[in-house]
């Protein structure tokens, strides 16, 4: 695609953004003292959330630590144990189904129906709303143009590239001009391309005044989209606040990877590994390190005295960057695989 064409298809596509949204001055969605028990377990254990109109949030946390519930409760697909919701400004699970018109859903996995078309799959879902068919075809051009699919209007969905197909579930679910859009993990295997694509048009929305909640398991998707961010585990709150915010309060600002040949070749031969080398040295210079493999990770205010201490062992191999929100949620969710 050329640079002309590119320009002219985001501008297209902003306006199709501009044409989607609409943010009324209430919180999109308020949740106190919310609790889901399984059997014996809080699966969601007491949270609190509140999304500002227009903002981008974004629920992180491990596997199984409530995410997929909380957002269940919140659309009122599941019942909470305990409290209070409002979606759109109207009370869940009470009057669930009206909040729900006023939101959209782009799940984590394509649900397009295979035997329509791109244009037929946005008349159908649209009449899950109680659109008419007329206004749904209306909206048609403006809803594939913001997927950058207007030459696909009359293809049928196998022709679509994985890229495709989320960026049409994208629009599929602006058809009833959401409040608020409800994303879960939108770009779980997508290539680097088709991410970008998807965080650029989800830029757009949010620009145009569309509030965006979403649950992600890439760091970097928070770090670039996310006004706010709640890090959960165990079906809590572990920390909150913008990127920038988080990281600045729960981790040291530079992070100091050691790796290395820990069999010899230069350093000093009593460390033998990861382990062995932060046990020596690590107190010396490290505010606080974790051991992942064969690893050091040390976290410090300042890398001047540990870089120079590496400098001289010509062993070890070594990585010096800033702390980013990855570092934050191993440090409050820890390095243990979760299933
Ligand atoms: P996440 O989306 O963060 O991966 P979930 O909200 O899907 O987490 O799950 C949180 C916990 O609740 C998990 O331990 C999961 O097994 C459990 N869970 C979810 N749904 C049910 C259910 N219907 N019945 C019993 N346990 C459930």
């Amino acid at each position: 695609m050329s640079g002309a064409t590119l320009r002219a298809s985001g501008r297209a596509s902003n306006e199709a953004a501009s044409a989607l949204a609409a943010a009324p001055p209430r919180p999109p969605l308020s949740i106190r003292g919310l609790r889901k028990r399984y059997g014996d377990t809080d699966v969601v254990a007491g949270i609190d959330l509140e999304l500002r109109p227009g903002e981008c949030f974004t629920l992180l946390g491990p596997n199984g630590a409530g995410k997929t519930t909380t957002l269940r409760c919140a659309l009122g697909l599941t019942a909470p144990s305990a409290g209070e919701i409002r979606l759109a400004g109207l009370p869940v699970p009470e009057r669930a189904r009206e909040a729900r018109m006023r939101v959209g859903i782009v799940p984590q996995q394509d649900s397009l129906d295979p035997d329509f078309t791109c244009s037929e799959n946005l008349v159908v879902y649209g009449r899950y709303f109680g659109l008419d068919d007329a206004t749904i075809l209306a909206r048609v051009p403006e809803l594939l143009a913001f997927a950058g699919l207007e030459g696909k209007r009359d293809a049928r969905i196998q022709q679509l590239s994985g890229g495709m197909k989320r960026r049409l579930t994208l629009a599929r679910a602006l058809v009833n001009r959401p409040e608020l859009l409800i994303l879960d993990e939108p770009t779980t295997g997508l290539d680097p391309q088709a991410r970008h694509l998807i965080w650029e048009r989800l830029k757009q929305l949010i620009r145009a005044g569309t509030t965006v909640l979403l649950t992600t398991h890439f760091m970097d998707e928070a770090e670039r989209l996310a006004d706010r961010l709640a890090i959960l585990d165990a079906g809590r709150i572990l920390t909150e606040g913008s990127p920038r915010d988080v990281i600045a309060k729960e981790i040291e600002p530079q992070v100091v990877e050691v790796y290395g040949d820990w069999n010899g070749r230069g350093h000093d031969g009593a460390d033998g590994d990861a382990e062995a080398w932060a046990a020596r040295h690590a107190a010396e210079f490290c505010r606080r390190h974790e051991v992942s493999g064969e690893t050091a990770f040390c976290y410090v205010e300042d890398a001047a005295p540990l870089l120079a201490h590496l400098a001289a062992q010509s062993g070890l191999r070594y990585l010096h960057r800033p702390a980013n929100l990855e570092d934050v949620f191993l440090k409050l969710t820890g390095r243990e695989l979760r299933d």
